[in-house]
């Protein structure tokens, strides 16, 4: 794998010593404009090095692009004293699994798959015609139901994958003034059984986590907070392979926090933890702030990457 890091120590001027108690040293779910997140991969990166995040992973949706573009040969290099991990997040659909209360989706982190497994690409590429598929026949539903978004998406969207999800066209139905908010777009249009809302195709978790595993990666459930009470369901997805369970995302509070945990500790599973920033509420340190990831968390999470080689030596 042709991969860089930054240097690890006495390169950068803020070590761990200087930052705030509590400040979370890693994040392992972000977004950024290669899915549906707001910015850059670059500022994101430098954004998170400034809050204090020192192993940092981009969990984009379906693709592996903002890795790739940060670690190219030529690229800048990356902040001192930040280690950046490659992750996608699949936001798998519950076929086969009796997921009534999941709303018909489970995301699935895939943390520290190799960016050269050409499977793995493979299937992300799979999930990508998905999303896309599913993007347009959205826009038709919205101009059907009488909210005709397309005038305030950017012309250029379908040129790519990167923005082809729901929070583009909450943004767009906010633009045109369908919705006060993206919060609101999704609460009274674009939520599951609103009148905006298409089924999602593609992979099931327990093929996602499959593929994850096969390359390389840890699996890991995002922000499923009913997890506790989902232990058999738990079990069925370790039966293939999951090994993660994220639970220290910035949106928990403590007592759900507390019970993540337990379930994670109980049923042997690496807990990660991630603001899932994507830029909607502001600049990064806020979302930041949100996120509780202590410092032994931390350890095992990164234990865990290590072992699966990350974060890359030069
Ligand atoms: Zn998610
Ligand atoms: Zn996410």
């Amino acid at each position: 794998m042709a991969l860089r890091h930054a240097p690890q120590d006495g390169a950068g001027e803020s070590p761990a010593a200087e930052l705030p108690r509590g400040t979370a040293m890693a994040d392992l779910h972000t977004h950024t404009r290669r899915s549906d997140g707001v910015l850059e991969p670059a500022e994101l990166v430098r954004q998170a090095a400034a809050a204090g995040v020192r192993l940092l992973a981009i969990a984009d949706h379906d693709n592996l692009a903002a890795y790739r573009e940060l670690t190219a040969p030529g690229a800048a290099p990356l902040p001192p004293g930040l280690s950046l991990v490659p992750a996608v997040e699949i936001n798998a659909v519950t076929k086969g699994l009796d997921l009534a209360l999941l709303e018909g989706e489970l995301h699935v982190l895939g943390i520290g798959v190799d960016p050269d497994d050409e499977a793995f690409e493979a299937a992300i590429a799979a999930q990508r015609g998905a999303r896309r598929a599913r993007f347009t026949k959205t826009v038709d539903r919205l101009q059907d139901i009488g909210l005709p978004v397309e005038a305030h998406l950017d012309p250029s969207i379908m040129e790519s994958d990167d923005a082809l999800g729901r929070p583009t066209l909450a943004r767009a139905l906010v633009a045109g003034g369908f919705a006060e908010s993206v919060e609101d777009a999704f609460r009274r249009i674009l939520g599951h059984g609103m009148p905006g809302y298409v089924s999602r195709t593609g992979m099931g978790p327990l093929e996602a986590i499959r593929a994850i595993r096969a390359a390389g990666g840890l699996a890991s459930i995002a922000h499923l907070a009913e997890a506790p009470t989902r232990r058999q369901l738990l079990l069925d997805l370790m039966d293939a392979g999951l090994d993660g369970l994220e639970t220290h995302h910035a949106s928990f509070d403590e007592e759900t926090r507390r019970a993540m945990s337990a379930t994670a500790v109980e049923l042997g599973l690496v807990e990660t933890g991630g603001t899932d920033y994507h830029g909607d509420l502001g600049p990064y340190a806020g979302s930041h702030a949100r996120l509780v990831m202590p410092e032994d968390v931390v350890a095992r999470a990164s234990d865990a990457l290590r072992t699966r080689g990350w974060p890359a030596r030069p």
